[in-house]
């Protein structure tokens, strides 16, 4: 069978969200099966890859939040594609500091790929972590989501207004083994649902996170079960430009999206503004959004960084600045990744974003 092929199945002709998901989480021949994205060697760097101090601030975030909630005897923690388990690790660090705290948690992965599952389990061997699939197995004790980059890798649906008809873009593969988009016009119910969200007001391009809003269903409806909340911390932007986000990189360096299907990681940027509006009709509290700068900085990373350099070599140090500028700058990731905090709480929690 060509190479291609195989992301297709039977079929000839799918909706672009299908196409990314299967050439991503296939459970043979996906991206996220076969190889491992994150780190030097990888294909792109994440942020708990660059840096501990990332994920120490996001451990500090979650022990205020902790002691907000006037310290449960339970809080279940749950991680949201935790990639290389790098987080996780440093997370659980950090909660051992503080062991009151650290006696309450469940904590939880929650991984699609099976290969990223072993690669979590053998870095997380003598920890107390659970792999879930299903949120209904959370009984008792608020909940909170942790999510950094989760959303971003969740495939998306495109749409485009010709004539004043709005299509839906699928792909096809050809005799040759290309692969060609090509315009549907759109159901009425499809119609329906992005007119909800109020994506359609004067765009011509349209991208709908269907799949993501799928996942989102299930963290909403057990937050308004347990309480609690979720962050997500991702590459985005406010308000949607209406254009194309999707974009494929291989090796660190931008790939085109038909190339080296299966080989490569296919993202897309996220609307904010429709996490917002739909956590809204989900009866949820959302704060102010910001950016990945405004929050590190808010909870404290470049004292933390002073604190964890001062006795460290001239080239250490250098090394620890080196990182934190990556996180922090508004030209690498400071600006255009940002984070949300949604939630149902008796009192509301802003640590981070005022
Ligand atoms: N959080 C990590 C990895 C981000 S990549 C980091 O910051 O480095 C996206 C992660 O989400 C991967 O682990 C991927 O396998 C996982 N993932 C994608 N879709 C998923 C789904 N529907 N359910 C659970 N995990 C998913």
């Amino acid at each position: 069978m060509k190479s291609v092929n195989k992301y297709f199945f039977k079929s000839k002709k799918i909706p672009i969200d299908k196409f990314i998901s299967n050439a991503l989480y296939d459970k043979n021949y996906g991206y996220y099966s076969k190889k491992i994205a994150f780190g030097k060697h990888g294909d792109f760097v994440t942020a708990p890859e660059i840096s501990f101090l990332f994920s120490e601030i996001i451990a500090l975030w979650v022990v205020s939040l902790w002691e907000h909630l006037n310290k449960p005897k339970i809080l279940n923690i749950v991680e949201l594609g935790p990639g290389s388990g790098r987080m996780n690790s440093v997370l659980i660090k950090v909660f051992k500091k503080f062991p009151i705290f650290f006696k309450s948690t469940n904590i939880f992965l929650y991984e699609k790929s099976k290969s990223l599952k072993k690669l979590q389990q053998n870095k997380l061997i003598d920890e107390k972590v659970k792999w879930i699939k299903n949120f209904n197995s959370i009984k008792s004790g608020p909940v909170i989501f942790l999510g950094n980059e989760f959303f971003d890798a969740l495939p998306i649906k495109q749409f485009k207004k010709v004539n004043n008809i709005f299509y839906e873009k699928y792909v096809k593969l050809e005799k040759n083994s290309k692969i060609k988009t090509f315009l549907r016009k759109i159901s009425l119910k499809t119609l329906k649902e992005l007119k909800k969200f109020n994506l359609i007001k004067n765009q011509s391009f349209i991208e709908f996170p269907k799949q993501g809003l799928k996942e989102l269903d299930l963290i909403t409806s057990a937050i308004k079960r347990l309480n609690g909340g979720l962050l997500l911390i991702d590459y985005g932007f406010l308000k949607p430009k209406g254009s194309d986000t999707l974009q494929s990189i291989k090796n660190h360096k931008k790939n085109m999206l038909f190339d080296n299907v299966g080989d490569a990681d296919i993202t897309s940027l996220v609307n904010f503004n429709l996490l917002k509006t739909y956590f809204n009709k989900k009866n949820l509290k959302t704060n102010n959004i910001v950016t990945q700068e405004f929050f590190l900085k808010k909870i404290g990373i470049v004292d933390r960084a002073e604190m964890v350099s001062k006795k460290m070599s001239f080239q250490e140090k250098t090394k620890i600045y080196y990182m934190l500028q990556r996180l922090l700058s508004p030209k690498q990731m400071g600006e255009l990744f940002k984070v949300i905090f949604t939630f149902k709480l008796k009192k509301k929690f802003s640590v981070g974003f005022i």
